[in-house]
C-alpha cells in the first residue's frame, strides 16, 4: 500500500504550502526570454530574474511572494547538465524529469531549509534516518571560497542526521550553477542509501560509504544560491540570499514506493506496458530489451512535452535536439524490439493521460503532438533500414567508424552522430568524430560559398556541448529525404 506518485508531488506541494509557500506553474521545458539555455535544466530558471534582483519576488495578482514551492518539468540533454548516455543504462537520469522544489527569495536561508528538508523526509515520509547522508562544500581556492562550515553545523544542530553521514565534497558536487554564467551558490545534498540491508552490512560511517554506488542516489539538492558567474568566470556576490531547492521527483517515488529503479514506478509503468504491448515483450526478462524499453519510455516523455511546449524536430538548435532524442528512440525499437513501422507516436495518448491533471499542455494538443512524431518515424523509417545495414558492413572487423562513414551516415541515412557514436559504443568500436567535424565543416563552408543557407544560429555553448564536438552547426540540406520536413 505505497503512495501514488500523484499522493507524493501532492503532499511535496502541500508541505511547504502550509509553510507559507505559494505553489506556482511549471514553466515550459522550451525557456521564455532566456537565450542562453536550451532547455529548463532546473527548477530556478524560471525565477532567474527574481535571483538576479531585477524583480523583488514572485509576483501574483498584484501580490509579491518570498516563497514558492512546485514541480518543474526539465530537460538535460544539453549543456553543463547533460545526461543523455546515461539515460536507459543507469535506472534514475532522464531526459526529462520533474523537479520538486521549495525557494526563498531573500527570505529563509540555511537553516530552515535543512530543518524542513529533513522534517519532509523523515518525520513527514518516514524514510529511515540511518539511510541518509548529507554532504557539504568543501570550499574552492580557484573561486577563494571556504567550506560550508555553517551547514555543517546546521545539519547538526536542525537534524537527528548521524554526524558521520555529513561528508564534504568538492565543486564539482556541492557547488550548483545552472549554466556557464547566472545565479550559482554552495549546496548541501541529500543521499539515500538503498542497497538491501544483508548489503550494508554493520560497519557504517564516512569512509564506508561508496558514494558513487548508484544505489546510493541523490534525491534532493539544496542550493544556497549567493552569487552569479560572471562571463570572465569571477563570482559576483548577489545583494540577497536565497534557497533553491530541486529533488528528483521520480526517484523520491521510487525510494518512497520501495523500488530500485525510477522506471519500477507508477510514473513509468503505463508506458512500459504499452510498449511491451506493441513490441510484443516483457519488461524484465532481458537487460537488452529492457535497455531499449527504458530508452524509449523515457525518450516519449521529453519529446512529447519538448513538442507540447513549442520545439518541433527540425535541423538546427532546439529542434535538432527534439530530432535526436526522437531518432534515438526509433532506432532502439527498430533494431532491439523489431519495430519496423512508426510506433513511438502511439506512445502519446497514454502519456498525455498520465499528465492531464498537472501538465495538461499534453493533453490538450494529444493530436498534434503525435502528428509530428508520426511523420517525423516515417521519415527515418525510409533510411534507417539501409542505414543500419551500412552501418555494421562499415564496423564489421573494425576498430574505428572512419570521419568518412559517419559523416555518410549522417549525410545519406540521417544519423546524427551520437546515434552513430551509440551504436558504435553498443560493438566496442570507435567513432572517429574530428574527422566527422572535419566533413561536416567542409559541407557547411560550401553550402556558405554556396550562398544557400542561413547558418543557424544554435553555436551557442549550450550547443556545442549537445553534439560533444567543437564546432558543429546545422546548415540545412538541400536534396535529401532523410533529414524530413525540409523547408
Ligand atoms: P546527479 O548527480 O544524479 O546527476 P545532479 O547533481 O546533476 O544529479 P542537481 O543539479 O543537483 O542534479 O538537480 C537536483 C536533483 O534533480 C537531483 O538531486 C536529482 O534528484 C534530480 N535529477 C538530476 N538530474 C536528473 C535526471 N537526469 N533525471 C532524474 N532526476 C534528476
Ligand atoms: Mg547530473
Ligand atoms: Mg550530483
Ligand atoms: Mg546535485
Amino acid at each position: 500500500s505505497h503512495k501514488s506518485s500523484a499522493q507524493i508531488r501532492q503532499e511535496f506541494l502541500d508541505f511547504f504550502k502550509e509553510k507559507n509557500h505559494l505553489i506556482v506553474p511549471s514553466a515550459p521545458v522550451v525557456p521564455q526570454n532566456d537565450p542562453t539555455l536550451l532547455f529548463t535544466n532546473a527548477g530556478m530558471n524560471q525565477f532567474k530574474p527574481i535571483f538576479l534582483d531585477e524583480q523583488s519576488g514572485y509576483e501574483k495578482e498584484g501580490e509579491t511572494w518570498q516563497r514558492a514551492v512546485d514541480s518543474q518539468r526539465c530537460i538535460r540533454v544539453s549543456g553543463k547538465h547533460n545526461d543523455l548516455e546515461e539515460v536507459g543504462y543507469d535506472t534514475y537520469h532522464h531526459t526529462l524529469f520533474e523537479m520538486l522544489g521549495n525557494w526563498s527569495f531573500g527570505d529563509y536561508f540555511k537553516r530552515e531549509a535543512i530543518r524542513w528538508g529533513w522534517e519532509l523526509l523523515v518525520d513527514e515520509w518516514g524514510l529511515d534516518p540511518d539511510r541518509l547522508y548529507a554532504t557539504v562544500f568543501e570550499g574552492d581556492e580557484d573561486d577563494g571560497l571556504p567550506v560550508d562550515q555553517e551547514s555543517i553545523e546546521l545539519w547538526e544542530e536542525e537534524t537527528s542526521i548521524d554526524p558521520d553521514h555529513i561528508l564534504k565534497f568538492d565543486k564539482k558536487d556541492n557547488f550548483w550553477e545552472m549554466g556557464e554564467t547566472g545565479p550559482c551558490g554552495p549546496c548541501s545534498e541529500v543521499h539515500v542509501d538503498i542497497r538491501p540491508d544483508e548489503e550494508r552490512k554493520e560497519i557504517d560511517g564516512a569512509e564506508l560509504v561508496n558514494m558513487d554506488d548508484p544505489r546510493v542516489m541523490e534525491i534532493w539538492n539544496l542550493v544556497f544560491i549567493q552569487f552569479n558567474r560572471q562571463p570572465d568566470g569571477s563570482l559576483e556576490k548577489l545583494p540577497a540570499q536565497h534557497v533553491d531547492t530541486g529533488m528528483g521527483f521520480e526517484r523520491i517515488c521510487a525510494v518512497l514506493q520501495g523500488k530500485k529503479s525510477n522506471y519500477d514506478t507508477d510514473l513509468f509503468a503505463p508506458l512500459l506496458n504499452k510498449i511491451g504491448e506493441l513490441a510484443d515483450v516483457t519488461y524484465g526478462d532481458k537487460e537488452e530489451i529492457d535497455i531499449a524499453m527504458r530508452v524509449i519510455a523515457d525518450h516519449i516523455r521529453a519529446v512529447s512535452f519538448s513538442i507540447a511546449d513549442g520545439v518541433s524536430p527540425g535541423n538546427e538548435g532546439r529542434g535538432f535536439v527534439v530530432r535526436r532524442i526522437l531518432r534515438r528512440a526509433i532506432r532502439y525499437g527498430w533494431d532491439k524490439l523489431d519495430l519496423k513501422n512508426p510506433f513511438f507516436f502511439k506512445l502519446v495518448p497514454t502519456l498525455a493521460e498520465q499528465f492531464k491533471e498537472v501538465f495538461p499542455v499534453l493533453i490538450n494538443q494529444q493530436d498534434y503532438v503525435q502528428n509530428v512524431i508520426q511523420s517525423e518515424e516515417k521519415s527515418f523509417l525510409n533510411t534507417l533500414g539501409q542505414g543500419i545495414e551500412l552501418f555494421n558492413e562499415m564496423a564489421e572487423g573494425k576498430d574505428e567508424i572512419s570521419g568518412e562513414d559517419a559523416f555518410k551516415l549522417h549525410d545519406t541515412y540521417g544519423f546524427p552522430i551520437d546515434l552513430t557514436q551509440l551504436m558504435a559504443r553498443e560493438r566496442g568500436v570507435e567513432v572517429d568524430v574530428e574527422g566527422f567535424n572535419k566533413r561536416m565543416k567542409e559541407q557547411k563552408e560550401r553550402a556558405r560559398a554556396a550562398g544557400n543557407f542561413n547558418v543557424d544560429q544554435s553555436s551557442s555553448k549550450d550547443w556545442i556541448a549537445v553534439t560533444d564536438t567543437d564546432d558543429f552547426e546545422f546548415v540545412g540540406y538541400d536534396s535529401l529525404s532523410a533529414w524530413g520536413n525540409i523547408k
